[in-house]
């Protein structure tokens, strides 16, 4: 254990000293800064994806093949075959499979800074090393963390993420995440929180969350981002449950200002009963996230549906700490709004969203000791346009269809883990990886062509985070 400690630590002072290296020699960084240049995010185009295999996700629209898909001014204009329009420019479809940009609904991504860093040992689990760790960031950390979260999530073909921000240390730490968000050119949903490992009786900073709310427009990069309240309610928390009094005063707090909801509720054995004392306390509806739910009796799968309440499932953390199996086939069969999601790289290692859809359809079937049970096709919805609809957004994307945000990813099936064309649903499912995505749009906006982020220099984002999370483990003296 200790020489493991030693590498890592030594890993971590080289990573120092590579980041200065590269600064030093970097004719494109800004003398004595570290930051990467920020370039101004790409133009909305007057774009045609000619002859692709669309997969709208709209049930009125089905799949359509050797399709064309017209975006101008961030909007979709129209699909189908051989669509004519002047001063386009064209993108050529063939051997893509097209479909709406993933839908990631819950992720801690000032985390991202701690991949690979819950130990073996129970006081290096992870949240001990979440919260001990966590109380160092400074605002510039939130700022690498979540660029460097957002362009992982790009690159995988997630157009959308819900950043569930549990450490704001200070109104620049908000904005620090916000700002870097905005510079990725993402769709999010900002969920304002706690500082990590603060107490129990201390509520959040809602006069903040409310001064953010008030002066959203410097915020929300042109309808890009959206604010929400990252909720504690009865969870138990760095110094043990919450009071009653606090969490409804948070919970209170965002509902006077409109503002949808999230909590982690009934996680594991150790949250049983969580929601139902939500519903009890008569707080779910359709403004709230429920995250995890893995010990949700059927009971408890029934309030959620009756009210309208969405859950995110996040397997790999889930499986990954040790939570349960997610409880997939209960809640679909409910009725209850799923979406998928990462959670903490700490945990689920990557931000690979196909690789939720698979498992997710995997452990389903394992569950239930049933080949047929979970269709591949209702997975990818929960990470299209059911997510979108569990996030409430599905008015705006989680589809191809017209009159939309042109929120697209491209995805090239002429590789070796696509090459035999079966049924593209499945494909996406079962054997799609990150590196197939070639294009992601985000509102219009082409963020990643040719399998190459267009505005982020990928090189520069991984080593401030790399610099910014070995500077972390010394002032948190984490060795
Ligand atoms: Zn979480």
């Amino acid at each position: 254990m200790t020489r493991s400690r030693l590498s890592r630590r030594n890993f971590a002072g080289a990573a120092i000293a590579l980041g200065a290296l590269h600064a030093t020699g970097c004719a494109s960084l800004s003398s004595g800064s570290r930051m990467a240049k920020t370039t101004a995010l790409p133009v909305r185009g007057n774009y045609l994806i000619r002859n692709a295999n669309v997969l709208t996700m709209d049930d009125s629209l089905g799949d359509i093949e050797h399709s064309d898909v017209h975006i101008r001014g961030g909007e979709i204009l129209a699909l189908g075959q051989g669509i004519e329009a002047p001063g386009v420019e064209s993108i050529d479809g063939s051997g893509m499979i097209v479909l709406p940009g993933l839908i990631e609904t819950h992720w801690h991504m000032w985390t991202s800074l701690l991949r690979g860093m819950t130990g073996d040992e129970a006081q290096r689990g992870y949240f001990p090393t979440s919260r001990g760790i966590g109380q160092f960031y400074t605002a510039s950390d939130m700022y690498v963390a979540a660029r460097f979260a957002a362009a992982e999530a790009l690159h995988s073909g997630i157009t959308f993420v819900h950043d569930w921000c549990h450490n704001v240390r200070g109104p620049e730490y908000a904005e620090a995440d916000l700002r870097a968000l905005a510079s990725c050119g993402i769709r999010a949903r900002f969920s304002y929180g706690i500082a990590t490992a603060q107490a129990n009786d201390r509520p959040i900073d809602t006069a903040d969350m409310a001064r953010l709310h008030a002066s959203w427009d410097d915020f929300a990069n042109e309808g890009l981002l959206s604010l929400g309240l990252a909720w504690r309610a009865t969870e138990a928390g760095a110094t043990g449950r919450m009071v009653p009094e606090v969490f409804r005063r948070d919970y209170e707090a965002a509902r006077a200002l409109g503002l949808p909801i999230s909590v982690h509720a009934s996680s594991n054995a150790g949250g049983a009963g969580d929601i139902a004392a939500l519903n009890a306390a008569g707080l779910l509806g359709r403004h709230l996230q429920v995250i995890h739910g893995i010990a949700a009796t059927p009971d408890e799968i029934q309030m959620l549906a009756a009210s309208g309440t969405s859950l995110s499932l996040s397997p790999y953390s889930e499986l990954r700490i040790g939570y349960g199996l997610p409880v997939t086939g209960e809640l679909l069969a409910a009725g209850v709004p799923v979406g998928l999601s990462v959670d903490t790289t700490a945990l689920s290692g990557n931000a690979d969203l196909f690789a939720v859809m698979k498992v997710i359809l995997n452990v389903e079937n394992a569950r239930s000791r049933n080949e047929f049970k979970l269709p591949p096709r209702r997975v990818l919805e929960l990470a299209t346009i059911e997510g979108a609809r569990s996030m409430g957004i599905d008015d705006v994307v989680g589809s191809i269809t017209p009159g939309k945000r042109a929120d697209i990813i491209m995805v090239d099936s002429r590789s070796l883990n696509l090459g035999v064309h079966g049924e593209p649903g499945r494909m996406l499912v079962e054997s799609a990886q990150p590196a197939n995505v070639d294009t992601v749009m985000v509102d219009g906006r082409i963020l990643k062509r040719g399998g190459t982020l267009t505005h982020l220099d990928v090189e520069a984002v991984v080593r401030e985070a790399a610099g910014a999370s070995a500077a972390l483990l010394e002032r948190a003296n984490w060795t």
